[in-house]
């Protein structure tokens, strides 16, 4: 299984640090207030410990830096780009390789190219801007999780696999609509849960039957991987190299979000072996996001990106990284602050409404706990729950809630020590002894689509 914490430390030493500052409690009130109590609107340097996300967070290596040296900065045929291809093809296995900004580029690129009004896109679970993205298209989201996937207190392992049998009925309803599957690995937003190896092979089976093509939202191929290692029989042996090449192998392509998994501060791709579907991709690619070769990215970008998905199959890494993740997970439970089980690769997701009982979903429980330990702490986390994922009926103008109110502590690579951890389970103990007194947020604006990055509160 895992090695316990103290067996080793940070596979690396630090060359360079960024001074951060704490605020007084009475300064996070006022910045709080002023932001309409949306964390997305305060500005980073009113924040101690930033947990908003793992995206675009992560310290580059010294080999990524020397990298950005060698970019080529060409707008046509550049050198990087090939790099690029060449460190994507030898991971993943893919052909066609188009880079984008982010990792919306690429999906933007990728639903433009196969969805049209209508169609239902299948998945485990779609984290939100893929979401954003179907429903952009006119098409439906529809997520194939296993139900324990939604249990959050039961601890067992691939928790983000999906349930075969909903996805066999969502395919059979009409598989004429079902442009493809979309397999999120790991699964953002049960909690970075991981996909069994066994269960992409059985989703991958059953898509083929009716001729559906597979796609990997791949942000957190590496992560995955790991899980599949230490959790899933006859791995134990294999490098992550060969399960991320085992793993993609059942699939037809992939979009990616650099910012995850290949360690850098931007960029994405979209990387296929289906060459019409590269094509289609790449009429959309060139007005949205520049032209093939460098899809919105500097040569440089590019360059960062290829060192950095290698890199990540780094073994030690990977265990540093988790364990870290694993260890917040151990201090909020001896906190008796409610969890998501087991924790996953990326953050730990607290369970807001467990925390917060006497709250109605109509008061954005998960909101309110962010914004409690902001104030305590300084830390800023963010909301996955009524806000993020609820919607309004287009017919009936009723609020359809999601299944799970959680906040999402989301730990950035390589950049906070153990010590930062501790501070994130001493602040939230603090908060759980006056939960109790916590009053609920009403929204006061919201965008269409995705509404929690812009959305304003005020206390009831
Ligand atoms: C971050 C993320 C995306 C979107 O990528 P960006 O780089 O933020 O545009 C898509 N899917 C998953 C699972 C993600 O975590």
């Amino acid at each position: 299984m895992f090695r316990p914490r103290d067996e080793y430390a940070e596979p690396y030493r630090i060359k360079m640090v960024e001074p951060i500052r704490q605020t007084t409690r009475e300064e996070r009130e006022a910045l709080i207030s002023q932001a309409g109590y949306n964390l997305f609107s305060l500005p980073s340097e009113a924040v101690y410990i930033d947990l908003l996300t793992d995206s675009g967070t992560s310290a580059m290596s010294d080999a990524q830096w020397a990298a950005l040296m060698r970019g080529d900065e060409a707008y046509a045929g550049s050198r990087s780009y090939f790099h690029l291809k060449e460190s994507i093809k030898d991971i993943m296995g893919f052909d066609y390789v188009i880079p984008t900004h982010q990792g919306r580029g690429a999906e933007h690129v990728l639903m433009a190219a196969m969805v049209k009004q209508g169609d239902r896109v299948l998945g485990n679970m779609h984290f939100d801007t893929t979401e954003g993205h179907i429903l952009l298209r006119g098409a439906e989201p529809v997520n194939c999780l296993r139900d324990v996937g939604y249990r959050v207190s039961e601890d067992v392992p691939f928790k983000g696999d999906f349930d075969l049998e909903k996805l066999r009925r969502e395919i059979e309803k009409d598989p004429r609509t079902v442009p493809f599957v979309l397999i999120t690995v790991t699964c953002n937003n049960n909690g970075g849960q991981p996909v069994s190896m066994k269960n992409i092979k059985a989703v991958s089976r059953i898509a083929k039957e009716y001729g559906i093509p597979v796609f990997f939202d791949a942000a957190r191929f590496a992560e995955n991987c790991y899980f599949i290692k230490h959790l899933e029989e006859g791995y134990a042996d294999k490098s992550i190299r060969e399960i991320a090449r085992e793993m993609f192998s059942y699939g037809d392509g992939c979009t990616m979000s650099a910012k995850k998994d290949a360690l850098v501060n931007i960029g994405g791709f979209l990387a296929t072996n289906n060459e019409s579907i590269y094509r289609k991709a790449i009429e959309w690619q060139i007005p949205f996001e520049g032209f093939v070769t460098y899809g919105g990215l500097a040569g440089r970008d590019m360059e960062a990106m290829a060192v950095g998905l290698q890199s990540v199959l780094d073994e030690l890494y990977l265990e540093d990284r988790i364990g870290q993740v694993r260890y917040l997970g151990e201090l909020l439970i001896e906190a008796g602050i409610p969890i998501v089980r087991p924790t996953g690769g990326h953050g730990v997701y607290l369970d807001a409404e467990a925390m917060l009982p006497h709250l109605r979903r109509d008061h954005f429980p998960a909101q309110c706990l962010a914004v409690e330990l902001y104030i305590e702490g300084g830390i800023r986390g963010v909301e996955l729950g009524g806000c993020a994922f609820g919607r309004e009926d287009p017919v009936t103008g009723e609020a359809i809630w999601p299944e799970l109110e959680l906040v999402r502590l989301a730990v950035p690579r390589r950049v906070y020590t153990d010590r930062h951890m501790k501070m994130v389970a001493s602040a939230l103990a603090r908060v759980k002894e006056r939960a109790h007194e916590i009053r609920g947020l009403k929204l006061t604006y919201q965008a269409p689509v995705l509404r929690h990055f812009t959305a304003k509160f005020a206390r009831e």
